[in-house]
This record gives C-alpha cells, sequence and structure tokens, in this order.
C-alpha cells in the first residue's frame, strides 16, 4: 500500500468529529460573504473517495446539500453513481476549497473560493481521511492547491496529463453545464478518462465490502495509474 500523498499530512491530535463542529462555527471571512457563513463540507474517517471541487452556489447553501444541482448529476454520471451512494458520507468526503457560497462579481460570474478556507481548513480534515485512495481535482482552485508545480500550464493541459497524477490524484474539469463546450472539444476525456474513473470507483466500492468500514485495516489505494441549474461551484 502506498502511504498517505503529502497533502494527508500527520496523524491528527483532535478528532474528526471535533474540527468539523469548528468548521461549522467559522466566521473566519464572514466579511466577504455576501449570504454570510454556511460551511458545506461532509468528511468520515471511513472515507474511500475524496471530492475536491470549488465552493458552494447559493441552491448548495439553502440546501446544505453539495453538488445537489445538475452538475452534481453530471458528476455522479462520470462515477456511475447513484445519489444515494454518493451521499453516503462514509464512502466519500466531499471537501471544497471554499466551505461557504463566496457571492459573484460585478458581471455576474462566480467569485473564486475564499482564499482563506483551505489552507485553514483542509490541513485539519485531510489527515483524518486515511483510508481515502483517489482524491479528485475538480477544477483549477483543486489542482493548484493539491498539485502545486506539478500542475501544468492550465485546466485543459492539466486533465490532459491525468495519467502522470493517478494513484492519489485524478484532475477533472467541473462538470457546470458551462463546460458542455470544453467536452465537445476534448472528446478524449469522456471516452478516455470517465471509464477509468468508474472503474476506480467501482473498484473502490468493492474493495470497501471486503474490508468493512472502521475494521482497523486500511484497504490498499486503488490500483492503476449553484446555483439554480448547475454551477460552476463547489
Ligand atoms: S469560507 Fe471557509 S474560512 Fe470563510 S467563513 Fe466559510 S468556513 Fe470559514
Amino acid at each position: 500500500m502506498s502511504p498517505l500523498p503529502k497533502s494527508a499530512g500527520a496523524a491528527p491530535r483532535e478528532g474528526l468529529k471535533s474540527v468539523l463542529a469548528r468548521t461549522r462555527s467559522c466566521t473566519l471571512c464572514a466579511a466577504h460573504l455576501p449570504l454570510g457563513p454556511r460551511p458545506v463540507v461532509r468528511a468520515s474517517a471511513t472515507a474511500r473517495l475524496l471530492i475536491v471541487g470549488q465552493a458552494p452556489g447559493t441552491k448548495v447553501h439553502a440546501t446544505g446539500i453539495p453538488w445537489n444541482d445538475r452538475s452534481g448529476d453530471r458528476l455522479r454520471d462520470w462515477l456511475g453513481l447513484d445519489r444515494d451512494t454518493f451521499y453516503d458520507e462514509s464512502l466519500i468526503a466531499i471537501v471544497p476549497m471554499g466551505f461557504c457560497y463566496p457571492g459573484v462579481d460585478a458581471n455576474g460570474g462566480d467569485l473564486p473560493p475564499r482564499p482563506e478556507c483551505a489552507p485553514l481548513w483542509h490541513p485539519q480534515i485531510r489527515p483524518h481521511l486515511r483510508r481515502v485512495g483517489l482524491t479528485l481535482l475538480i477544477g483549477q482552485y483543486a489542482q493548484r492547491h493539491y498539485l502545486g508545480r506539478r500542475r501544468k500550464r492550465g485546466m485543459t493541459e492539466t486533465v490532459g496529463a491525468w495519467r502522470d497524477y493517478l494513484p492519489d490524484f485524478l484532475p477533472l474539469p467541473h462538470p457546470s453545464w458551462r463546460n458542455t463546450a470544453w467536452l465537445r472539444r476534448n472528446p478524449w476525456f469522456e471516452a478516455e478518462v470517465v471509464p477509468v474513473l468508474r472503474g476506480r470507483v467501482r473498484e473502490m466500492l468493492e474493495a470497501d465490502k471486503a474490508h468493512p468500514k472502521g475494521a482497523g485495516k486500511n484497504p490498499p489505494p486503488l490500483a492503476g495509474g449553484g446555483r439554480g441549474r448547475g454551477s460552476r461551484r463547489q
């Protein structure tokens, strides 16, 4: 079994429940949040897949349910998962780059995740997720944060180099409807990357059945290499 990725950090002293409780009362960047703080994050020490997206949109802010929109539908399709499995917190952790809705710019475009959030919270949460065998890096902010200098010049090039980041990471474009044109221009993504992603997720779930949750032993990592109708958030 390969060790945790460097981003996982050292074994934590504080329990995950305590960390998550503190995230829920975080107000660090409240002054910049048009709807106020409402952190949306899901994590369990038994999770096998970690999804790192961008930040909630207004729909997610209102419901508190991440990926509860058309972007989420497309992401679930890429993963080959139904909603029940996708929202099984014991299997799948959802820890975006920004936990709260950051608002829009003067042109109505999505503002990026608040820059304070991931540097503060990811190092406190990620070390608890010691069973994670694959981390999905959705969009440029997650790719920049987790890949650092290994990231290529742009998102398309980074996703195109997906084999370079396995087995720990898989960079993905955002599944927003706004990226439908990108998907048409880059048919290799759905032809090559999505089948590998589905296969690895299926493998992960089967491995989890063989190693019941919380059994105390880490199963091996995987083998091998909004708003309204689907914002780019999360
Ligand atoms: S975006 Fe992150 S840092 Fe800012 S208030 Fe929400 S949880 Fe805290």
